[in-house]
């Protein structure tokens, strides 16, 4: 920690001019922050919450996220809590049969430099906050409005401040307010499919042997994930869902274990051990967006569930948050202190990348759920092949990807 901490002293002495308000201290906001303070600019991250905190649930990691996280200082943190997975495997849903089962513990770091994690949110966010100074990081700090000033633009907040800042980032998260002001208001949509999550202590399924792996379990209209958080004492699972319609006024809310055990009849006991050793779980609405065209207007623009909010069948959204962070202040470093030139390049940096990936994840909505029948048989037999996308080779676009360097959406800048 002492070194992370005399390493962004060291950057801030060398920092460049642009003064930089992130709105929203998600992990998106905060890695960003990292990222952009990492390159020596003024920022301050406002967050609306008076306490930073993330709900009681796990996160995949892969290894695109993970570069940027080491850049950032995190390793040890990450290694400290995260578990990585000894592989992923797919299973059927009534016998438990294997439909593919890939080694991943060793084989990530070898392909990809960097490893795959899972872990706890609140692991993530705590270390995400403990690298940030604290002196920039703003609680209880609602943003309500963004007015330009010349070059400059002020944010106002529901506490009265109002801050000026040469460029403002909405990181605020799938209600984004900044997105709002920028492009109008536009419900999320509801992808028709809700989630029961939670944690399991792991001494209460110790009797089950479950090995440290990634499991999905694949069904007709529902998928089962689950995987260890924080050195292996929790059991993290996400119990997918197909609904027509979420009528509940919050998005997510305490749940029934009882209609969790319900809703998987018929699946394999192991889920149903697992569903029977929670006190609690919480039940998630899943939205999402449609991809957007552009991200960014004069000097403000967006990152993260505020732009590009996707079902987390890819378990990409934070990744993908993360790299938004790295790629903005790579992109602000090469346009010098031209922070249009620098925005345009952004946006053509990351909008078809994020786009692809909502919608390969709305697209696994349909893979993952498909009824028993020839769909489903012709599925499983190109899993059991191992050539499918979830074999290593095929996700190097995505796992292998480097977003701090600028390639692919330059050119493309360049040819607008
Ligand atoms: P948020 O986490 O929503 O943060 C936004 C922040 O902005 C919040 O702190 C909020 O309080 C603040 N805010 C909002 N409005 C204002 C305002 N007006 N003023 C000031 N502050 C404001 N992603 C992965 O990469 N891997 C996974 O394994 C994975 N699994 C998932 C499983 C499930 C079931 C779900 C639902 C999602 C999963 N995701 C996963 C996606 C991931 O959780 C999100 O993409 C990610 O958390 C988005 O981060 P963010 O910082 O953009 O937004």
């Amino acid at each position: 920690m002492a070194r992370r901490c005399e390493a962004i002293k060291q950057d801030l002495s060398a920092m460049h001019s642009l003064s930089i308000a992130i709105v929203g201290g998600g992990i998106g906001g905060l890695a960003a922050g990292l990222s952009l303070l990492r390159a020596g600019f003024d920022v301050h991250i406002y967050e609306q919450s008076k306490a930073l905190g993330e709900i009681g649930a796990g996160i995949q990691i892969s290894p695109n996220a993970t570069r940027i996280l080491h850049g950032l200082g995190l390793a040890d943190a990450l290694a400290g809590s995260g578990v990585k997975p000894l592989a992923w495997h797919h299973r059927r849903w009534q016998d438990g049969r294997t439909l593919l089962h890939t080694p991943i513990a060793s084989a990530m770091e070898a392909a990809f430099g960097f490893p795959y994690y899972q872990i706890h949110r609140a692991d993530l966010l705590s270390a995400l906050v403990a690298a940030f100074p604290r002196d920039r990081l703003l609680t209880g700090y609602r943003l309500l409005n963004l007015v330009e000033r010349g070059d400059r633009i002020e944010a106002l907040f529901d506490n009265g401040a109002r801050v000026e800042a040469d460029l403002v980032i909405g990181a605020d998260g799938i209600h984004s307010t900044v997105r709002e002001l920028l492009f109008g208001s536009q419900a999320p949509r509801f992808t028709r499919c809700m989630c029961y999550r939670g944690l399991v202590p792991a001494e209460r399924i110790a009797h089950l042997d479950i090995p440290a792996e990634v499991q999905i379990w694949k069904g007709p209209g529902r998928h089962f994930v689950q995987y260890y958080v924080r050195s292996e004492q929790f059991l993290n699972f996400v119990a997918v869902v197909d609904q027509d319609s979420w009528t509940a006024e919050s998005w997510t809310d305490r749940g029934s274990v009882a209609e969790a055990v319900a809703a998987f009849a018929g699946w394999h006991p192991q889920i149903h051990d697992i569903l029977n050793s929670i006190d609690e779980t919480f039940v998630w609405g899943l939205f999402d967006r449609p991809p957007m065209e552009r991200w960014s207007v004069g000097r403000v623009t967006l990152l993260g569930d505020a732009c590009h909010p996707m079902l987390p069948f890819m378990a990409q959204g934070a990744a993908q948050a993360i790299e938004d962070g790295a790629t903005l202040a790579a992109c602000l470093i090469e346009a010098g202190q031209d922070v249009g030139e620098a925005l345009r390049l952004y946006d053509a940096e990351r909008l078809a990348r994020t786009a692809h990936l909502q919608g390969l994840s709305a697209n696994n909505k349909i893979r993952f759920h498909l009824p028993d029948g020839p769909d489903q048989i012709a599925r499983d037999a190109e899993m059991a092949k191992g050539a499918t996308d979830f074999s290593l080779e095929s996700i190097a676009w995505l796992y292998g990807h480097d977003a701090g360097r600028l390639g692919e959406g330059r050119h493309r800048a360049g040819k607008r």
